[in-house]
């Protein structure tokens, strides 16, 4: 990147940032929730390492990916300590590749995949956290969005594989409202489902919730993450 070019894509990434931080806040006080309790993960999949420094520089902590070995190049190209969250559809075969480099893992859905990254955290001496990912859309089976999750009478049996493991520790759960549907009562269903959850195993606080799109309902519902992409970074390629 040139100097300008670096210059000129610090200034974007900057205003998208305090834009996105500006309707955090006013979610935060419409719910009257403090903003510490609120993580906002850059979802950086389809862009450059450059702008992950970038969005260090700007005081971004937490960064998400969705594909290997995209994020792991990424991970090992960018100097600054991030926290790195993987998010999205995660083959068994991959999973030990991802654990030497994720800190948390968003998209757990099946006990096979548990057993992965139990694998791959144990052999690369690393501790990770997981979420799991739950599908709460109305169409579960239709395969050409390439959503994914668990369905919620699910949860409990997966939570409890997680909680058997050495190095996978169970941070809370996720979901991906489905398209074309008012997020806030998805959300809603994901904050009880977390509740319950929490009966059990009462370290899983975290509610991976709200996009872009849908902030501020993962935040009215009580969500501690916020995965955020397009309103930072700029519309992605179709394929992103
Ligand atoms: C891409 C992605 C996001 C970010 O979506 P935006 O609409 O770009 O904010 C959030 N969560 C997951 C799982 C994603 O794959």
């Amino acid at each position: 990147m040139t100097p300008a070019g670096r210059s000129e894509r610090l200034e974007e990434l900057r205003q998208n940032l305090a834009a996105v931080e500006e309707r955090i806040g006013a979610a935060c006080a419409a719910a009257d929730r403090v903003r510490s309790d609120v993580t906002l993960v850059v979802v950086t999949k389809t862009y450059p390492a450059s702008d992950v420094s970038l969005l260090a520089e700007l005081g971004v902590t937490d960064v998400g990916e969705n594909r290997h070995p995209e994020a792991g190049e990424k991970a090992a190209d960018v100097a600054a300590p991030l926290r790195w969250h993987f998010m999205g559809g995660l083959q068994t075969n991959k999973a030990g590749a991802v654990a030497r480099y994720a800190d948390v893992v968003h998209s757990v859905d099946r006990a096979k995949l548990v057993a992965s990254l139990e694998r791959g955290a144990v052999a690369a001496d690393r501790d990770l956290e997981v979420l799991l990912q739950v599908d709460l859309g109305p169409d579960f089976d239709r395969p050409s969005d390439g959503r994914s999750g668990a369905a919620p009478t699910d949860l409990a049996a997966l939570a409890d594989a997680v909680a058997g493991t050495q190095r996978l520790r169970l941070g809370g759960v996720m979901t991906v409202a489905p398209l074309g549907v008012d997020p806030a009562p998805v959300f809603e269903r994901l904050a009880s489902l977390a509740q319950q959850l929490r009966a059990d195993h009462p370290g899983a606080t975290s509610i991976s919730a709200g996009m872009s799109g849908d902030l501020e309902a993962a935040v009215a519902a009580g969500a501690t993450h916020l995965r955020v992409g397009r309103a930072i970074l700029g519309e992605r390629p179709s394929l992103g």
